[in-house]
């Protein structure tokens, strides 16, 4: 069963580059991972914007693309929004959702997250489910009890449409920070994770479902969270832009 858990990396460029840094970072990225492109799936998510020439520009190598969020519906008066179906369109798979700036700083509820969640996956995407929580939260011994609450509507969805998922924990307060959960740290949510997924969903799932530690990681600390049992992959903000630097955090990962 945890053989079918493949090391994950993701990249979210979040609100950087623009079309000539997008390219620029593929070829130097691609020839860091070569070597190890059997060992583990490299995922990257640029803004919307360029999810169609990173698509084309990915091609035919081992790297795949993220969107950083879509839309509840398939089409309809949603300005702004970019539906699961588009996405599908393009050729992209993947798609991260319940970020902590969207859940944060924009204001996306957990009925929201749901909703677009519910809708990728009825797309046939796959989505990276992030869950999270705050500092005040953890101080207050509350981690376990928001993340159920997080996890809350994986529920309603059932067993077969949640195929695909992945699940990404996030501390909030570990997310461009510095602060990175500490290898245990993670290491305990993830366990929680996957009980309650076992609990709730079924063990099959629960086994085979990857759980991914993001927040501050970086080259140095990539191999140790990533030696954890229950960590499967890598979510990676800021240390994700620059191509040698996320190829490190990729190459260190598969390593441990
Ligand atoms: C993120 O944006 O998902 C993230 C984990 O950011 P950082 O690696 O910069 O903490």
């Amino acid at each position: 069963m945890v053989d079918l858990r493949t090391p994950l990396f993701i990249a979210n460029w979040k609100m950087n580059k623009v079309g000539r840094e997008v390219q620029a970072f593929v070829g130097p990225f691609c020839e860091a991972t070569q070597r190890q492109s059997s060992r583990g799936e490299m995922v990257l998510a640029p803004v919307a914007v360029y999810l169609s020439d990173l698509t084309k520009m990915t091609q035919g190598t081992h790297v795949q693309v993220a969107a950083q969020n879509c839309g509840a519906a398939k089409s309809g008066a949603f300005t702004g929004e970019i539906s699961p179906v588009m996405l599908k369109d393009l050729g992209v798979r993947w798609v991260i959702l319940g970020h902590s700036e969207r859940r944060h700083v924009f204001k996306e509820d957990n009925a929201l997250v749901n909703a677009r969640l519910k809708a990728a996956l009825e797309e046939g995407l796959t989505p990276v489910f992030c869950v999270g929580e705050k500092l005040e939260e953890r101080k207050a011994n509350r981690t376990f009890s928001v993340i159920e609450g997080q996890l809350a509507g994986l529920k309603d969805l059932g067993e077969a449409i949640l195929k695909p998922l992945v699940i990404a924990y996030e501390p909030v307060w570990a997310i461009g920070t510095g602060e990175n959960a500490t290898p245990d740290q993670a290491q305990e949510v993830h366990a929680f994770i996957r009980q309650w997924l076992s609990k709730n969903i079924s063990s099959t799932f629960a086994n085979r479902t990857r759980i991914l530690y993001g927040g501050s990681v970086k080259a140095e600390n990539s191999a140790q969270l990533m030696s954890m049992e229950d960590v499967d992959g890598l979510l990676v903000g800021g240390a994700s832009l620059d191509p040698l630097s996320f190829g490190e955090i990729v190459n260190r990962g598969l390593k441990s």
